[in-house]
């Protein structure tokens, strides 16, 4: 395909979204902070840049994948290596981390000034969607602009969703996140309590996914949790930021929320324990702890 795209940020995301972009055919180009991250695609057919700004330079469409809104910040805005120096007037500039919808905005605004377009796509899915091309993917921004980009998101994602105005895709993630970390608390508590009287592991999942109990948690997260693999597809410490963006953004529209803090107190606590760089299923580590019983097998 004759769009040059750039990625950066080769996080446990970002590669598996780089490479489905080389296998649709985009001519692509990576730049990671830690360089030898960039070996494995180089090798399978991008090019890669010495900063973000040259990636930038080189792309009609400039994509970041990055931890969290500082990182974003840095690398869009930062100084002469960030995407802002290289970016060319007319090119589009996708940040499709999970940051503040404010930090979004402020980021877009700064970009267009240069006569650069910016979208906010974050997504859903974790790591099987995102090596399967299948994320949820949640665009805010210009209506065209997310038109003309569509080719590059189908390459990543299944259900592409135009939310509305810049930041309104970061507003959908967080609403995203509020209702699969409440899933997730459920599913653990869910599966202690059976455990406890006796359940099986096939049994329970077998039950909870043919019925109104499923979710994406039953059904990627809950084998794990039996087998005690908390290998991350996504972070406890990621959760944790996700859910604090969520609390800042319900102060700041003055809504309450009653379950997300709750489930933030449970993260601190598998944090506390040391968890943090665990896969979310660890929280089930910490229902454990209060009730004094251990549901998985190691
Ligand atoms: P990750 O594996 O921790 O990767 C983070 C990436 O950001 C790395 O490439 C890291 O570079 C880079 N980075 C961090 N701070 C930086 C800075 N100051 N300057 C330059 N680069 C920086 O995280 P991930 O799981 O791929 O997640 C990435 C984003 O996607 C996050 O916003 C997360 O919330 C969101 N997300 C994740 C999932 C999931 O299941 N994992 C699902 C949906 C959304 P280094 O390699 O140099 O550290």
């Amino acid at each position: 395909m004759d769009t040059k795209v750039g990625f950066i940020g080769l996080g446990i995301m970002g590669v598996p979204m780089s490479r489905n972009l080389l296998k649709a055919g985009f001519d692509l180009s990576v730049w990671n902070r830690t360089a030898s991250k960039m070996d494995e695609l180089e090798k399978e057919g991008a090019r890669t840049g010495r900063s973000a700004a040259v990636v930038a330079e080189w792309s009609d469409v400039t994509i970041t994948m990055l931890t969290d809104s500082d990182a974003v910040e840095s690398v869009m805005t930062h100084d002469f290596n960030s995407v802002i120096a290289g970016a060319r007037e007319g090119s589009v500039v996708i940040d499709m981390s999970t940051i503040s919808p404010s930090v979004t905005r402020s980021i877009a605004e700064k970009l267009s000034e240069k006569g650069v377009h910016v979208l906010d796509a974050p997504v859903s899915g974790s790591l099987p969607g995102a090596t399967s091309g299948t994320l949820s993917i949640m665009v805010g921004g210009d209506a065209e602009v997310f038109e003309r980009c569509l080719p590059v998101f189908r390459a990543m994602g299944r259900v592409i969703t135009h939310c509305g105005g810049s930041g309104m895709g970061q507003v959908t993630k967080l609403a995203n996140q509020i209702i699969g970390m409440g899933n997730l608390a459920a599913m653990c508590e869910g599966i202690v309590f059976a455990s406890r009287a006796g359940g099986s592991p096939d049994s329970l999942l077998k039950a909870f996914g043919a019925g109104a109990a499923n979710s994406w948690m039953v059904e990627n997260l809950g084998r794990k949790v039996f087998d005690g693999d908390f290998a991350p597809g996504f972070m406890v410490d990621l959760a944790q930021k996700d859910l604090r963006l969520v609390q800042e953004a319900a102060a700041e529209l003055d809504v309450p929320l009653v379950t997300t803090p709750l489930v933030s107190q449970m993260f601190r606590a598998v944090q506390r324990a040391g968890n943090g760089r665990e896969g979310i299923q660890a929280y089930v580590k910490a229902i454990e702890t209060l009730a004094g019983i251990q549901a998985r097998a190691n």
